[in-house]
């Protein structure tokens, strides 16, 4: 079953730059996939049309059989810098999806919770971004994202500004997910290394413009339990 299609995509910024050049891809439900290839080859150009942000200048993105030229509540953007509001605590960040749509006080920070719980951050409601560290940031993002229960999480190189202790803890949040919450999950990378460790499938990109020059499924056996 797919849960996000890609068809004839090509994006062309009004600058002149070609960043992607036909690209056709599925992504099943409940695989988690990874985008690799060199840097300005259309990566994050990719992830942000599949999240609505940027429009494509030609082909379709396909999220559960329809057509989205926007975004929607079904996908989830998980920003390189995290995106959190300085001025809120842990808990009102991890609510503000659900604040934006309008979920009452109560019920999304009963939500916001368990998410906050669930990405190891428990105790840390009440603080404020500056008090915590780059990799705990990243994990509000990340209970944010999945506190909308999006199907589809998209994330833009989420280890980059992350140390290496927190960047494993991190992946083993986002391994635990996959098993538990079977959502399809789609992230950007340019280390093979994450790749091959997080990811059913890795989408090669050729340089720019970007094109699917190979799909790759890495055969290792990996402890999910
Ligand atoms: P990657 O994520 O693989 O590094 P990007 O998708 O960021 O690649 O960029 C692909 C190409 O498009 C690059 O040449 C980049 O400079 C260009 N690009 C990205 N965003 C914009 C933009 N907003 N306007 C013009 N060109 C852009
Ligand atoms: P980094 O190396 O990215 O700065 P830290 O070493 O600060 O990460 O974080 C490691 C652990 O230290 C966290 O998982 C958390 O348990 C604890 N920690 C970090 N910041 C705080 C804080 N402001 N208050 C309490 N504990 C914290």
């Amino acid at each position: 079953e797919a849960s996000v299609e890609v068809r004839d995509l090509c994006k062309v910024y009004p600058t002149g730059t070609e960043a992607l050049r036909g690209i056709n891809l599925t992504f099943p439900k409940g695989q988690f996939t990874s985008l690799l290839g060199p840097s300005g080859c259309g990566k994050t150009t990719l992830l942000k049309i599949i999240a609505g942000l940027v429009p494509a200048t030609s082909g379709e993105v396909v999220v559960n059989g329809r057509t989205v030229t926007k975004p929607g509540p079904e996908r989830a953007f998980v920003f390189q810098d995290f995106a959190l509001m300085p001025w809120a605590t842990v808990l009102r960040n991890a609510a503000f999806g659900l604040e934006l749509r309008g979920v009452a006080r109560s019920e999304r920070e009963a939500t916001a919770k368990h998410y906050i719980d669930q990405v190891g951050l428990a105790g840390f409601e009440n603080r404020y971004p500056h008090e915590l560290s780059g990799g705990m940031r990243q994990r509000v993002g990340l209970a944010r994202a999945l506190a909308v229960k999006a199907d589809v999480l998209l994330l833009d190189e989420p280890f980059s500004a992350v140390d290496e202790q927190n960047r494993r803890k991190f992946q083993e949040d986002l391994l635990q997910l996959r098993q538990v919450e079977n959502k399809t999950l789609i992230f950007v990378t340019h280390s093979i290394e994450e790749a091959v460790y997080l990811s059913d499938r890795i989408v090669l990109l050729s340089p720019r413009p970007g094109r699917v020059s190979d799909i790759i499924e890495p055969k290792i056996s990996r402890e999910r339990s």
